[in-house]
C-alpha cells in the first residue's frame, strides 16, 4: 500500500512545505495566530527561538536598537503600543537611570519619563548638576506600555529583558539606578522592598547598582524625597568609587 508521500508524489505535490519556527523567538502558532487576527497575546516563544533572538539582541549596535524594539513581535504589548520607547541619552553615560515601563504620555512620545515623574527625575538630575543626555542615559525594563500602565508581567519582562541587557552592555555604565520595585526586582532578582534594598551598591553584570524610590511614588510620597536625595548622593559617591568622572561631589540640596 503507498504511503502519504508516495501519493503526495504522484500527484505532484511534494515536497510539502512546513512553516519553521523563526529566528526571533516567535513560533509557527504566533505567526498563525497574527494571520487570523487573534487578539489574545502571543504564545510564548520556545526556548530555543527566545535564545537565538536574545543571542541576536546581544549583538546590536545603537544604531539599529531603537529600530530593533520598534518591530519587536516578542509580547503582546507591541499590538496595543502606539510607539516603542527604547531610551534616551548619551550613549557613553556613566549614569544609567531604569524605570519600569512607559506611561501614555511615553507611549505617545517613544522618549522615557517625560510626563510627571519624568520632570520629577529632571530635577533630581539637575540637583545632581546633570542633565537628560548628558553622562546620562534613561531606559526602563519594559520598553512599551502595558495597557492603563497596569504592572508588567513576568513574561514581559523575560521578553523585554535582553533589550535592557544589551543598553548596559553598550554603554558600560559607571553606575545604575533602579528606580522603584520593578526596576530594582528585574535587576537584583529580588522581591526585596526597596526599603530594604536602599543604602547599598549591589551589581548588575558587574556594575554597581543602586536603588531609589520610583518618581512617581516620590509624587506621592513627598517626605521620601529627602531619602531619594540621600540615594542621589550614595549612588554618585558609588560612581566615583567605579573610577566615573563627572564633576566631583558638592553640597547639594534637592528642591524637587
Ligand atoms: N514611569 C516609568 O517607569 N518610565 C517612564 O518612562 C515613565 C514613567
Amino acid at each position: 500500500m503507498p504511503d502519504r508521500d508516495d501519493i503526495l508524489t504522484e500527484l505532484g505535490l511534494m515536497p510539502t512545505w512546513r512553516l519553521r519556527a523563526r529566528t526571533d523567538g516567535i513560533s509557527a502558532a504566533a505567526i498563525d495566530a497574527s494571520a487570523r487576527g487573534d487578539s489574545q497575546p502571543a504564545p510564548a516563544p520556545t526556548h530555543a527561538g527566545a535564545d537565538a533572538r536574545s543571542a541576536r539582541i546581544a549583538t546590536l549596535e545603537w544604531r539599529d536598537f531603537a529600530a530593533d524594539v520598534d518591530a519587536c513581535t516578542a509580547c503582546g504589548l507591541c499590538r496595543t503600543r502606539r510607539k516603542s520607547v527604547p531610551g534616551v541619552g548619551d550613549p557613553h553615560a556613566e549614569w544609567l537611570f531604569v524605570g519600569e515601563a512607559p506611561g501614555s504620555e511615553e507611549d505617545a512620545r517613544g522618549e522615557p519619563f517625560v510626563g510627571q515623574a519624568g520632570k520629577l527625575l529632571d530635577n533630581m538630575l539637575a540637583a545632581l548638576g546633570m542633565k537628560r543626555g548628558q553622562n546620562v542615559y534613561i531606559a526602563n525594563v519594559l520598553k512599551c506600555r502595558p495597557p492603563n500602565n497596569r504592572t508588567p508581567e513576568p513574561r514581559e519582562v523575560e521578553s523585554c529583558r535582553p533589550y535592557l541587557d544589551r543598553q548596559i552592555a553598550l554603554l558600560q555604565p559607571k553606575v545604575i539606578v533602579a528606580l522603584g520595585k520593578s526596576a530594582a526586582t528585574t535587576l537584583l532578582d529580588s522581591d526585596a522592598s526597596i526599603a530594604s534594598l536602599r543604602g547599598r551598591a549591589h551589581r548588575y553584570r558587574g556594575v554597581p547598582l543602586v536603588v531609589t524610590y520610583h518618581p512617581a511614588y516620590l509624587l506621592r510620597n513627598l517626605p521620601d524625597k529627602a531619602k531619594a536625595w540621600e540615594d542621589l548622593l550614595f549612588a554618585r559617591r558609588t560612581l566615583h568609587a567605579a573610577g566615573g568622572t563627572d564633576a566631583p561631589p558638592h553640597a547639594g540640596s534637592l528642591r524637587l
